[in-house]
């Protein structure tokens, strides 16, 4: 008799075996549907050695339902699968899960239906309709998708579309992307540039796994280089797969794209429209999908034909996951790339040391870019001392960053603030009894939005209008804002300079690619004159106008102390710095700071990369950090703050004995409340050979704990 096991997305109940009817015809990979209990789930058939569990006999199998009409999932796909599950310490279904993420991607007709205004009104304006037909604002969406968009329940929209106002129109999902063309824009390269891309285009051509650091300066055309890579691959027929650390870059990403090949690439991450989704998803599995350009999830998806895969701002932190499997999306490629058997580019200004040290031990190879294209000279970079030149008080902008602001603006020349706080200030007290508002989900304070008037929790979302009297002692007008946060920063330049254009730009501001797009247009157009900022605007930007950047706050990144505290802030840094200058001007930057001295910022300043690199090698080589040694969390946590205490002191007492891995906590971890749910944390710091993964399966496989308790496993962690 045919049987079949199946990896199933409850982890669970799965995976479970079933028979496969006459005449049907499955292989691993295969997408099936199959009966549970009186319910239908999907699932994917696997190798029955690869995924044992407890064998049922044949004669109480049941049958298999359908295949579903889409390719089986590769090998190699379910090799990186199986890999990320092992690695992550995750499970396979939940990493498998990230495949199939489109969901209704897989079944029924290739077509959607979808809703746009007709022109006509309904017979009476309801509050809720009027909301239908705001969100709708000249697209279309499926029904489901709008009631989201709106706010509004799925009746009303039936409604809508009984009385005529909302029309139905039939979407195919399988309609052609316009293809590209390897040929259509081609670039003169520097002869630098040249080599790098004929290296590129070489190990396309041999169709191998072959790992690369592009490790160029800021401005050097890194994108360039690796677009020869994605032409060569064009003309194999195969696809690529370009990842980017946040969708705001993904602007302009299409656009010198698009440029360069005539048409866009495809582009796939988490707030696409299901239709879109659909199509993306589906044209990738087919092949007919050239160049796909993504967020992290865009490594997991079912590639007919992968033949490259670049990793663009690789050092970039939000390539790490930090829920639900949590996995960094940089080395997950490089594995992708090595099942696949193919090259795989890691372009940066600043690689992590994690990066460098592989190419020093020969693992990458690195290719260096070490001058701006187009003879643009590296900006200067000078630190202001912020205990000896003083802002004035209640500001934050010192007098020789005031003055060079004014310079540029005089000269017509655009200026940058970067400072990584969205929002107006970082705490809100009470003035008369010194009451702070703090989030009732999580252990941090509410960061007031002036803008939006709210007070907001950045790590749950949590908000409220901020109260005219406080809270605790009623008394009326007697909140302060402590601290500065980007909205701060804009309204005192504002105050310094009335005449000068202000964008401030953070995901708040840039929170849809239109936004993106008409903020780029603006700054290009030079109807810009100050532009500040949060992180989003360290990467990626090429305005060449731009020739002073003031980093306000060198020291914030410093400060919590982390593994990656002075790696992130060289990173921060260096890319805000990158953006000055890039034109025929030379650029300025001013990093304001109370340690000069430290040796983040005194590399900085003298523009000594390999200085920094080589301090941060000793301290980590010191503490045993990565990449000499290993680091991973367990996170305990719970609604219930002594259910979640028990079950970590329940771990801690089970600790392992090794020599080979050091086993801290449990404490408390550094957001001691997250979402409503208390944490506490276990640290292990291991040596680089440690079996880490098996050490916390057999450790926590042989505990139990009660329902409400979530252990999360997290390995390589960013922030602790
Ligand atoms: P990086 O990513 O290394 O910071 P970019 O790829 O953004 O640098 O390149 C910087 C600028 O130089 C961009 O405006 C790009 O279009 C331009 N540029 C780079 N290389 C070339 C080239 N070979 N021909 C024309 N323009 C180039
Ligand atoms: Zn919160």
């Amino acid at each position: 008799m045919n049987r079949a096991r199946l990896l199933i997305f409850n982890a669970a109940l799965g995976p479970l075996d079933y028979r496969v009817p006459d005449g049907m015809q499955v292989e691993p990979g295969s997408v099936v549907v199959a009966p549970l209990g009186p319910r239908q789930i999907v699932g994917i058939v696997w190798e029955e050695d690869r995924l044992p569990t407890q064998s049922v006999p044949d004669a109480k199998l049941r049958p298999l339902l359908a295949v579903l009409p889409v390719p089986p999932l590769k090998a190699e796909l379910r090799r990186l699968l199986e890999w990320t599950a092992d690695y992550y310490c995750a499970s396979l279904a939940s990493v498998a899960r990230m495949v199939l993420s489109s969901g209704g991607a897989l079944r029924g007709p290739a077509t959607t239906i979808e809703y746009r205004l007709s022109g006509g009104m309904p017979e009476r304006l309801t509050p809720q309709r009027l909301a239908a037909i705001d969100a709708l604002d000249g697209e279309q969406a499926t029904i489901r998708e709008l009631s989201g968009m709106a706010g509004v329940s799925e009746g009303v929209l039936r409604g809508l579309v009984n009385q005529g106002v909302l029309e139905p129109v039939e979407v195919d999902c399988d309609r052609p992307y316009p293809p590209v063309d390897p040929a259509f824009a081609e670039p003169e390269l520097s002869p630098d540039q040249r080599d790098v891309a004929d290296r590129f285009v070489g190990a396309v051509k041999q169709c191998q796994f072959a790992p690369f650091l592009l490790d160029g300066v800021t401005g050097s055309g890194k994108t360039e280089t690796y677009f020869e890579a994605i032409a060569q691959n064009l003309r194999h027929g195969h696809q690529t797969l370009v990842l980017l650390p946040e969708i705001a870059l993904t602007e302009a990403f299409l656009r010198r794209f698009e440029d360069r090949f005539g048409a866009p690439p495809i582009v796939w991450h988490s707030s696409l429209k299901s239709t879109e989704r659909r199509r993306a998803w589906r044209a990738i599995a087919a092949g007919t999908a050239q160049v796909v350009v993504g967020a992290r999830s865009a490594l997991f998806l079912p590639y007919a034909k992968l033949g490259l895969v670049v990793v663009d701002e690789a050092h970039e932190v939000s390539f790490k996951q930090d829920d639900g499997v949590r996995y960094n999306a940089r080395d997950v490629a490089v594995m992708r790339a090595r099942f696949e058997n193919i090259p795989v580019i890691l372009a940066s200004a600043t690689p992590a040391l994690e990066s460098l040290q592989m190419a020093q031990t020969g693992i990458y190879e690195k290719l260096v870019l070490p001058a701006r294209f187009g003879g643009a000279e590296l900006p200067s970079i000078d630190t202001i001392n912020l205990i000896e030149e003083k802002p004035d008080r209640g500001r934050w902008l010192s007098p020789r960053l005031v003055e060079a602001l004014k310079d540029r603006l005089e000269k017509g020349e655009q200026s940058l603030l970067f400072l990584n706080r969205r929002g107006y200030a970082p705490l809100t007290l009470c003035r008369h009894c010194g009451f702070r508002f703090q989030c009732p989900n999580c252990s941090a304070w509410l960061v007031e939005h002036r803008l939006s008037r709210r007070l907001a929790c950045h790590h749950c979302g949590h908000e409220t209008v901020p109260p005219d009297a406080c809270p605790e002692c009623g008394e009326p007008d007697c909140l302060v804002a402590c601290g500065p946060g980007v909205e701060r920063i804009a309204h005192e330049v504002e105050e310094i300079l009335p005449e000068a254009r202000l964008a401030i730009v953070t995901s708040d501001t840039l929170n849809s690619p239109e936004k993106a797009a008409q903020f780029i247009a603006q700054a290009e157009a030079g109807e810009i004159d100050v532009i500040v900022g949060t992180q989003l605007v360290t990467k990626g930007f090429h305005f060449p106008e731009l020739t002073l950047v003031g980093v306000v706050d060198a020291d914030l990144g410093l400060e919590g102390g982390d593994l990656r505290a002075a790696e992130r802030t060289y990173q921060q840094v260096a890319q805000v710095a990158g953006r000055a200058g890039r034109g025929a001007k030379p650029g300025e930057v001013f990093i304001q700071t109370r340690h000069p001295e430290a040796s983040v910022i005194a590399a900085l300043a003298a523009g000594d990369r390999d200085a920094f690199y080589e301090a941060e090698t000793e301290a980590r080589r010191h503490a045993g950090a990565p990449p000499f040694g290993r680091w991973a969390a367990i996170i305990v946590s719970s609604e219930d703050e002594a259910e979640a205490r028990e079950a970590a002191n329940r771990i801690g007492a089970t600790r392992p004995n090794f020599d080979d891995v050091m086993i801290l906590g449990p404490a408390p971890a550094p957001l001691s409340m997250l979402r409503g749910r208390y944490r506490y944390r276990l640290l292990l710091n291991a040596r680089r050979s440690a079996e880490v993964q098996q050490v916390i399966r057999d450790w926590l496989g042989a505990l139990s704990f009660p329902q409400g308790v979530r252990v999360a496993v997290d390995i390589d962690p960013y922030s602790f």
